[in-house]
């Protein structure tokens, strides 16, 4: 069995094979600091994050980079909207970004490169194009790729180019160009751009990088000339990444990326969303209305990244619910007793099949409903033969099933999620197991009186007790 990913190059699935197994090269746009990054961004950084950390798990060494593309069209007029540069206006969207990817459980990139601080590189690489002669400053002083010069324009986004005549017509601050369809490089600065602080000299005069040079910079730069993986949403297959490729191999001669993959865009109540719609919906806004991250989080992964999915409120009702089964399983799991001497039970062989059955959905193109589906199948079974044991079970099954139940877990990241919104974290957890053995070890004397002062210990700090068939449960009461 081998992970076989959806290139949009080759539009078919293949066999992963890194350059180095040591290190996967993996480049994915980042957000564009211009506002607070909506539900929909979040679905495209959670699959990043899954692919991450499902390549870790694999036992690969991963670089991943992902940027922050903090000069472009959109927040030059963030800028001038509130009388700021750039350099102050988009921080504070940074920020946010990064503080929501962390509520979501998203495993920190190796490095976050913003736009900005690489545009000494970017005029490098303009530079070099132009000696190539894949680069020309047209009558507007921008500088622009001449695609007609690169043979493999279209081969990713396989866009009609005999659609776009030349004649056509061209935007408003474009002109001059030899071809309509050729894009900008480096963009001659307006009056707008000195006003929000984002101009810069170059050889070509006072000016701005093009977004597309952006990311073929920030990736060389980070990554070296041929990636592994490049991701982003669907909707930069054209013209962006597009462009990506053709600057990139017109610049080295070599393969720019090895595998694209590209997130279906996220439908918000059925619907598309979108700044005029009014439809945007934030994780902050999520949040203050009482929705765990886990949940956020699980309802975006309960579709594979290729497929449609429609995030609602009521589905993250259900999601919760999912994790509150979660937590209390492995809470169950926790606090069954154990013997080593107990005859072996059929908790090795289940966790062995989730974990099989996991990794195959996980391999078929990162199909996280598929793999989700092999935990809950694997809490069900396990839950039943719980109800059926009678006194203490094999300590080795309990441990082999609490440790499939973790590994699942280094994958999805939800239950160290809804443990922490839940305010329990492992240390507590452990805390909480040791009072609830030596309570059951009080019961056991007759000793009522210790048990009920740990009962009581543990209620005054939010934790409840429930005594059952198969042991005691415990929750964090909020
Ligand atoms: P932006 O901040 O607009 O540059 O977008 C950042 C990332 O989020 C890009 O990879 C986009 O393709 C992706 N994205 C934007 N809207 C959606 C959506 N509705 N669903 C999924 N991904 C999206
Ligand atoms: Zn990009």
């Amino acid at each position: 069995m081998a992970l076989r990913l959806y290139n949009t190059l080759s539009r078919a699935l293949e066999v992963f094979r890194p350059q180095d197994p040591q290190r996967v090269l993996i480049y994915g746009c980042g957000p564009t600091v211009y506002d607070f990054p909506h539900i929909g961004n979040y679905r495209t950084f959670v699959v990043y994050d899954l692919l991450h950390r499902y390549l870790e798990w694999l036992g690969y060494g991963v670089r991943f980079v992902t940027n922050l593309t903090d000069v472009d069209d959109k927040t030059i007029q963030g800028a001038l909207r509130e009388g700021v540069t750039i350099a102050e206006y988009t921080p504070r969207f940074a920020e946010a970004f990064l503080e929501d990817a962390r509520t979501l459980g998203i495993r920190p990139a190796d490095a976050y490169p913003r736009a900005t601080h690489y545009v000494t590189a970017m005029v490098e690489f303009v530079r070099r194009l132009e000696e190539k002669g894949m680069a020309y400053q047209a009558e507007d002083g921008s500088v622009y790729f001449p695609i007609g010069r690169f043979p493999g324009y279209g081969k990713l986004s396989r866009v009609d180019l005999e659609g776009v005549k030349p004649g056509a017509r061209v935007a408003v601050d474009e002109y001059g160009k030899d071809d309509v369809r050729d894009f900008a490089l480096w963009k001659a600065a307006r009056p707008e751009d000195e006003a929000a602080g984002a101009a810069w000299d170059s050889p070509w005069g006072r000016g701005r990088p093009g977004w597309h040079l952006e990311c073929s910079v920030m990736s060389l730069s980070e990554l070296g000339e041929t990636l592994d993986i490049h991701l982003g949403g669907e909707d930069l297959i054209f013209p962006h990444h597009e462009d990506e490729i053709a600057q990139t191999e017109a610049l080295t001669g070599k393969p720019f990326v090895r595998y694209w993959l590209h997130i279906k865009h996220l439908l918000l109540e059925g619907q598309k969303m979108s700044k005029s719609l009014g439809n945007t919906l934030t994780v902050r806004e999520l949040l203050d209305r009482g929705f765990e991250p886990a949940a956020i989080r699980h309802q975006l992964l309960s579709a594979q990244y290729r497929k449609e999915l429609n995030f609602t409120t009521a589905g993250l009702e259900a999601s919760s619910r999912a994790l509150q089964r979660l937590v209390d399983f492995e809470a169950r799991l926790r606090e069954t007793p154990s013997d080593p001497d107990a005859p072996p039970t059929a908790l090795a062989a289940l966790a062995q099949e989730a974990l099989e059955r996991f990794r195959e959905g996980m391999d078929d193109d990162l199909n996280s409903p598929e793999a989700m589906a092999a935990l809950f199948v694997f809490v069900h079974a396990v839950n039943g033969e719980l109800d059926r044991a009678q006194g203490p079970i094999s300590t080795a099954d309990r441990e082999g099933a609490l440790s499939a139940l973790s590994r699942m877990d280094e994958v999805l990241g939800l239950l160290e999620l809804a443990r922490q919104s839940r305010g329990v974290d492992p240390a507590t957890a452990e805390w909480v197991e040791a009072k609830i053995r030596e309570r059951t070890e009080a019961r056991r004397r007759r000793d009522f009186s210790r048990a009920d002062a740990i009962r009581a210990e543990l209620h005054s700090r939010g934790i409840v007790l429930e005594d059952t068939p198969s042991g005691t449960r415990w929750k964090v009461v909020r």
